[in-house]
């Protein structure tokens, strides 16, 4: 059989006839982004976001790499900024009509980005080993957090604008009391060891933070305070009754089972120095606290007024190796947000020693904005309808499991199923777009909810007709269709059946392939 020849951002190509600018494509392992595209189906060139430049005689146009056949001498151009900018308003086009949240309002106000609605699924289903498992990969000190966090994830908490907020501090009181509680309390395993090490100084709240974050990177970490013990503010200035010690000495310790090494009792700018440091240590972060008048003069770091001077977004100082984070580089803040710096920095600091980009990568979410009391409805409908559940006193025991099951139900889940494994979320952030860019006036959020099936939310669905092919590829007795016409076209099962009754057969396929969060299954509800 003759090949055909082409070629696609200068490299040649040889495929059957017959195939598509998309297989040639990957032949030669190049990635052309594709949503409404899947192998077995006809492609539908509904989404437009594998667009390519196809150049001929002078010419060129755009064409969807999925339904464009190659021909002899073609040349296709694919990683172009132009091309990327097609693509781009693609995407932003089918953002424009898109009705979701990808991550909550609590997951997103958290300064720490807890999975605040995947733990209450774990607490409501009485797995708490993976609830703990889900408050130690975002929080550094979860009990110390669980009885002081200032909580504004529940100010942003949906059930709030219903009855009252789910409460979401308490319940991770709960559940990070109960391990500490343990013989050998959870804790994440660290990456290999990076062989690098890292001077904090200062055992704070941001000092600490940014300690446990470093050491999961599998950098050493040694932690200097000129105090006898470890905490800084925490035990100097909470007290017993909000923070009794044994917790705070209990999260320290996990922190030395992660490999912490201490030296306390030994001032900055007395027996070590920021210099001295740099000799022994591939990185030093400053995380002083409020600083005393002229205190850091000696550092040899720029200064900003009276607090040291760090770079936007990278918390690194005037001398490269060298990070400030906490009340040292602005004033005195809540104690989330010191922990969400410290964090920050670290993350920053395992990017310099890789030597990588030290900005933060984006990352692209979804958001719906404010819901109109009918759009709650629809969330209320899989959540406990009972009041808020609330302990006996402000800074006494924790809730009682019954206590938590209820409160954990009380959450609408309000994040999307897909995220995190959609494919319109992770082009819209590799592709930077912008989902206000065509907005107008959105749909209202709806969804169709169907025990123990399926969930349909007809607002993230990009009109692919996957659902329908692989519905008629399975043979099933009613299957889905679009219906509706101009706007207000949508999949649907005929003779306004449920959606759960045309997919008799082929509901895992359409969930597993929906390129979005438009199919999904209830079962993180427990229905
Ligand atoms: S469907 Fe994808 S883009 Fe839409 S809310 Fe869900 S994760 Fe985000
Ligand atoms: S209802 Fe649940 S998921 Fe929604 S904002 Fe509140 S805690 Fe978060
Ligand atoms: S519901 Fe069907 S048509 Fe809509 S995005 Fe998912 S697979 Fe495509």
């Amino acid at each position: 059989m003759n090949l055909i020849k082409l070629t696609i951002d200068g490299r040649p190509v040889e495929v059957e006839p017959g195939q598509t600018v998309l297989q040639a494509a990957r032949q030669i392992g190049l990635h052309i982004p594709t949503l409404c595209f899947l192998e077995k189906c006809s492609p539908s060139t509904s989404c437009l976001v594998c667009l390519v430049k196809w150049k001929f005689n002078g010419q060129s146009r755009m064409v969807p790499a999925c339904a464009t056949r190659v021909q002899p001498g073609m040349v296709i151009e694919s990683e172009t900024g132009e091309v990327h900018e097609a693509r781009r308003t693609a995407l932003e086009l089918l953002l424009s009509d898109h009705v979701g949240d990808c991550l909550s309002p609590c997951h997103r106000i958290c300064p720490l980005h807890l999975n605040i609605p995947e733990m209450l699924r774990q607490i409501q289903a009485e797995r708490w080993q993976d609830a703990i498992m889900t408050l130690r990969e975002a929080l550094p000190l979860p009990a110390v957090l669980g009885r002081l966090c200032h909580h504004p994830c529940e100010n942003g908490c949906r059930r709030g604008a219903w009855d009252q907020p789910a409460a979401i501090r308490d319940l991770e009181q709960l559940v990070a009391e109960r391990d500490l509680q343990a013989p050998e309390p959870w804790l994440p395993v660290p990456k290999a060891s990076t062989l690098k090490s890292i001077a904090i100084v200062g055992s704070g709240p941001a000092g600490l933070a940014a300690a446990y974050f470093l050491l999961r990177h599998g950098h050493g970490c040694t932690v200097v305070d000129r105090r006898p013990a470890p905490g800084g503010s925490l035990r100097r200035q909470v007290e017993e009754g909000a923070l009794p010690g044994w917790i705070l000495d209990r999260e320290i310790q996990q922190l030395e089972r992660l490999g912490l090494q201490f030296r306390l009792g030994v001032e900055l700018g007395g027996v070590i120095t920021v210099e001295g440091l740099l000799r022994g240590f591939d990185a030093v972060l400053l995380c002083l606290g409020e600083l005393r008048p002229g205190e850091a003069a000696s550092y040899g770091v720029a200064l900003a007024g009276a607090a040291l001077r760090i770079a936007p977004g990278t918390y690194q100082t005037s001398v490269p190796q060298v990070f400030a984070a906490g009340s040292a580089t602005r004033p005195a803040k809540h104690l989330v947000r010191a922990m969400s710096e410290g964090q920050a920095a670290a993350e920053s600091i395992d990017r310099f020693l890789a030597g990588q980009d030290q900005s933060p990568s984006k990352e692209f979410s979804s958001m719906m904005g404010r819901l109109e009391k009918s759009e709650v409805e629809a969330f209320l409908e899989l959540a406990n309808p009972a009041p808020r559940q609330s302990r006996t006193c402000e800074g006494c025991g924790a809730f009682t499991d019954a206590q938590a099951h209820v409160e954990a139900g009380r959450c609408l889940h309000c994040d999307c199923r897909a995220a995190g494994n959609c494919r319109l979320q992770a082009y819209a952030a590799a592709y930077g777009a912008d989902p206000n860019r065509f907005r107008e006036q959105r749909r209202p959020f709806c969804q169709d909810v169907q025990p123990g099936g399926i969930i349909f939310e007809p607002g993230k669905c990009i009109l692919c007709g996957i659902c329908i092919q692989l519905a008629e590829q399975a043979e099933e007795p009613l299957g889905l269709t679009f219906s509706g016409r101009g706007f207000d076209v949508r999949v649907a099962a005929p003779f306004h059946r449920a959606i759960v009754e045309g997919l008799q057969k082929a509901g895992a396929a359409c969930v597993e392939h929906c390129p979005t969060g438009a199919l999904s299954f209830g079962s993180k509800f427990g229905i």
